[in-house]
C-alpha cells in the first residue's frame, strides 16, 4: 500500500483547479487581457496586473526544465517513497510547475512528460508527471 500523500490545501483562488482534478482534468488560469497563462492560481495577472482571469483546459504535456532527486524529505509520508525525482516542468502552455516525476527513477532535463494523477483522500487528484508515451 502506498503512503498517504501530502494533501495540498485548497485556497479559494485555487478551488476551480482542485475541483477539476476530481475528474483528472488539468486547468490553467489565463489572463484574457494579455493572453498569457498564469500559474500558480492568483487573483491578479502577474504580468499586466489585470484581474480578468479565466480557467482553461491544459494539454498536460510538458518538458523537464530541471530535476533533482529528493533523498530526505521532511514529511514522514514522503520519506516512505524516497528517493524520488522532483522536477520543474515547463508546460507547453508556457508555465512552470514544481512537481514529482513518476515512472522514471532518473528523468533527464529536456525529457517530454505528460500529466498523470495520484488520488488524494478527499476525491481530489494530485497532478504528477511521467515520461510522455510515444504516439
Ligand atoms: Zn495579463
Amino acid at each position: 500500500m502506498s503512503p498517504v500523500p501530502v494533501e495540498p490545501p485548497v485556497t479559494e483562488t485555487a478551488e476551480p483547479f482542485w475541483e477539476a482534478t476530481r475528474a483528472r482534468r488539468l486547468l490553467l488560469q489565463w489572463c484574457t487581457d494579455c493572453e498569457r497563462p498564469v500559474f500558480y492560481p492568483r487573483e491578479v495577472c502577474p504580468v499586466c496586473h489585470g484581474s480578468a482571469l479565466e480557467w482553461r483546459p491544459a494539454s498536460g504535456l510538458g518538458t523537464v526544465y530541471a530535476v533533482t532527486v529528493e533523498h530526505h524529505p521532511q514529511h514522514p509520508a514522503m520519506a516512505e517513497i524516497a528517493p524520488y525525482p522532483v522536477a520543474l516542468v515547463d508546460l507547453h502552455e508556457g508555465v512552470r510547475m514544481l512537481t514529482r516525476i513518476v515512472g522514471s527513477a532518473d528523468p533527464e532535463v529536456g525529457m517530454a512528460v505528460s500529466v498523470t494523477w495520484e488520488a488524494l483522500t478527499d476525491g481530489r487528484n494530485l497532478p504528477l508527471f511521467e515520461p510522455a508515451k510515444e504516439i
